[in-house]
This record gives C-alpha cells, sequence and structure tokens, in this order.
C-alpha cells in the first residue's frame, strides 16, 4: 500500500557538510533499492523529510531513523496511504533550508523561520514541495 510519511527532528550534534552529504548519499542509495522516494531539507537546527512508497519499507526505515543517533526529537507528523507519489524523482532530494526560503517558511508557518515542529503535516508537505519547486533540490 502506498504510504507518505513526513517527520521533523533535530541533530544530536553539530553536523557538517560532509557528513550530511554522506548521509543524504546514503539515503539515495538505500532508498533506491526499496523503492522509496523522497526528500530531505535541513537548516543546521532541523530535518524535516518526507518518504514515500510501500507501507512496509517505509514502516521498517522509519525504525531505524528513529533510533539513529544523529537525531533527536524524533517527531512523525503524517504517516497516510495516498494515491500517488509527490517526489517520486528523487530517491531522497536535499535542498538546505536556507534563509531564501523565508517567504516560504512565512506562507507555510506564519513565521520568518524555519520551525518544522510547530508546522501541521499538510503545512509541512506544502513546504517541501514549495522547496522542491524552486529546482534547487539535488536528484
Ligand atoms: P549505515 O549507514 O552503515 O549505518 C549503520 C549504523 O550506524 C546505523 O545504526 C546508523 O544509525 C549508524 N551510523 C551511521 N553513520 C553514523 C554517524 N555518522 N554517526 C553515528 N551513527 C552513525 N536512511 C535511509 O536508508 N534512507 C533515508 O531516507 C534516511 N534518512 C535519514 C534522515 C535523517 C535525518 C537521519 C539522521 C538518518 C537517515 N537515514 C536514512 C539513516 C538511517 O537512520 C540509517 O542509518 C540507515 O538507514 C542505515 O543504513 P545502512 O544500513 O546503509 O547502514
Amino acid at each position: 500500500m502506498l504510504t507518505r510519511l513526513i517527520y521533523a527532528s533535530q541533530p544530536t550534534q553539530a553536523l557538517t557538510p560532509a557528513s550530511v552529504q554522506d548521509l543524504v548519499d546514503r539515503a539515495r542509495h538505500n532508498n533506491a533499492r526499496r523503492h522509496l522516494s523522497g526528500m530531505l531539507t535541513f537548516d543546521s537546527r532541523c530535518f524535516l523529510q518526507v518518504l514515500e512508497g510501500p507501507r512496509s519499507q517505509l514502516s521498517a526505515l522509519f525504525c531505524r531513523i528513529a533510533a539513529d543517533p544523529r537525531h533527536e526529537r524524533v517527531e512523525l507528523l503524517e504517516m497516510v496511504s495516498v494515491d500517488e507519489r509527490l517526489f517520486a524523482h528523487w530517491s531522497m532530494g536535499f535542498a538546505p533550508a536556507d534563509a531564501h526560503h523565508g517567504d516560504v517558511y512565512m506562507r507555510f508557518g506564519d513565521t520568518p523561520h524555519f520551525e518544522p515542529h510547530a508546522m501541521r503535516a499538510g503545512a509541512a508537505l506544502g513546504l517541501l514541495q514549495a522547496i522542491a519547486q524552486r529546482g534547487t533540490l539535488q536528484p
């Protein structure tokens, strides 16, 4: 059953750009093998990730992600059955949640800052799609 999952979390310690790239590269490799797609955005204080794919694969991955010592305060915003993928082109698209997207944070979160833990699922999904539509996602 095709399912979508969105969560927010925060890193347990400062991550270097190289360690984030390593995480994203491995996620891409793993997700492609498991027919999972999605997107991650990160601003050094918080992660926001959407994942979509077969429910059994998604559940297993989320258990691994939630236990990963690289982050904490892992909050599931949504896990729902869906009819189609919204991020089908990305095994794990990545874009930094930087200040260029202040208008997007304001539109979906009523704040100029990236605050994913305070967002409803629909707003978080809108924010991720808006960032993806700006064409800055690394494939
Ligand atoms: P490895 O990557 O080799 O990891 C083996 C073990 O080592 C795991 O328990 C892992 O948690 C731990 N580990 C690896 N690197 C480090 C490190 N630098 N510091 C501390 N512990 C480490 N995985 C995916 O497959 N797809 C995703 O979309 C995905 N998204 C993620 C998003 C976030 C924000 C985070 C923090 C992790 C994400 N992961 C993702 C990684 C996931 O938590 C597992 O580490 C990964 O699925 C295990 O991959 P692997 O079997 O190749 O083992």
